[in-house]
């Protein structure tokens, strides 16, 4: 079959898609709470006739087509869930639930994960092996994706690759980024509880200071990156909290600082960690004090299988002429995607969303967040194609 066919089926969609987009904006759900959307998607699925699973991971949704023959497998992934965010965009389409929001753009994600179902639902004849359609609950930092891996969404089938994309208002309609190798970073919580000993604050020489240390350690932490860290290499060390003492007139006699910590894992993740807790202790130390170090990881890296990555760049570039691919597009967010591409080869794709000119470029997480819906039937169409091309083993 012709596959860029797809991009004129997914396009007389468009109308359906942008309205499906909408339903969902107007009724988020956080995560793990998203039962009205798993709701409407398992429907869909079920109308479609693929063997639908809910409830896996509180609301996740697990839709199988099967096509003409059984292999391989592809596992198509869309997040559903919202933030809690109050909306501020004045859109006709605004949130009806007070303080959340659909400001990552999940709602577009589980649209066109349900457009992608109904375009090669209707080419199953000729499918060439098997699409397992994941819709995903919590991946605002909650690890649903981690959840869906424990309960099995990557057995039975087991997939062969899978595909996955986020909507990118950073850059266009018409940008996609397809990176090969390491595309976004994996991430840590980190926290140092600094001990000192409290006392009267007019008596400071009577006390051991955990304030004072605390605010040498968050100078002395900024050295990890700008000192330590090969200049070519990427890392972060952000320290976002910062809570001690309940009185003006008091020297308190803890001080606790967290953060969070983003790499791509390997050396350089080996490399950080460790000068994060040398830095803490020692300075905590020097300033009499004592500091407790715990990172916990979150998620590990999203790192696109090179030759998928390769193929879907070549792909995308022949079946959409006018798009700019960008092959280096990297950021430092997490997504826990990761946890489903850690033992199966996997590519996850940035989709250009924004357009300055309509004012729809606030950027994610922000509560004027919006994107062109331009490129709803564009994505699904752009997903539809590439898993086709990869079951055909093109
Ligand atoms: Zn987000
Ligand atoms: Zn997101």
């Amino acid at each position: 079959m012709n596959i860029s066919q797809f991009i004129t089926e997914s396009e007389a969609l468009a109308e359906e898609i942008v309205a499906q987009r909408r339903d969902f904006h107007r009724h988020p759900e956080l995560g793990f709470q998203e039962h009205r959307t798993a709701g409407v998607v398992a429907d869909a699925m079920n109308g479609l006739g693929l063997k639908v699973r809910t409830g896996v991971a509180e609301t996740g949704v697990i839709a199988l087509l099967e096509g003409k023959r059984p292999n391989p497998t592809i596992l198509l992934r869309f997040d559903m869930d919202a933030l809690p965010i109050q909306e501020e965009t004045g859109a006709s389409y605004t949130s009806t639930v007070d303080g959340v929001m659909h400001a990552c753009g999940h709602d577009g994600h589980t649209a066109i994960g349900m457009t992608v179902a109904k375009l090669l639902h209707s080419h199953r004849q000729d499918l060439p092996g098997t699409i397992k359609f994941v819709f995903q609950p919590a991946e605002e930092g909650l690890n649903g994706a981690e959840r869906m891996v424990e309960e099995g969404v990557l057995l039975d089938p087991v997939p062969d690759y899978t595909l996955s994309m986020h909507l990118w208002n950073d850059k266009p309609v018409g940008w996609i980024g397809i990176t090969p190798g390491p595309a976004m970073a994996g991430s840590e919580r980190l926290e140092i509880e600094i001990t000192g000993r409290g006392g009267h604050a007019a008596s400071p020489h009577q006390a051991v200071d955990p304030v004072l240390a605390a605010a040498q350690v968050i100078c002395a932490l900024q050295s990890v990156v700008s000192r330590n860290l090969d200049p070519c290499q990427a890392a972060v060390v952000s320290v976002t909290q910062v809570r001690a003492g309940d009185a003006f007139n008091v020297i308190p006699s803890k001080a606790l600082l967290k953060g969070t910590i983003r790499t791509f894992g390997g050396e350089v993740r080996d490399l950080v960690l460790q000068r994060v807790k040398e830095i803490a202790g020692g300075v905590a130390q020097a300033m009499g004090c004592e500091a407790q170090v715990k990172v916990e990881r979150l998620t590990p890296p999203v790192v696109n299988n090179r030759a998928l990555a390769t193929k879907l760049q070549s792909l995308v570039k022949r079946v959409y002429p006018e798009t700019t691919v960008d092959t280096e597009e990297v950021a430092m967010g997490s997504e826990d995607m990761a946890f489903m591409m850690e033992d199966i080869p996997g590519c996850y794709m940035f989709v250009g969303s924004s357009n300055p000119a309509k004012g729809l470029d606030a950027s994610h997480h922000n509560p004027h967040f919006d994107f062109d819906e331009v490129v709803l039937p564009r994505a699904a169409a752009l997903m539809a194609v590439s898993a086709w091309m990869l079951l055909e083993g093109d």
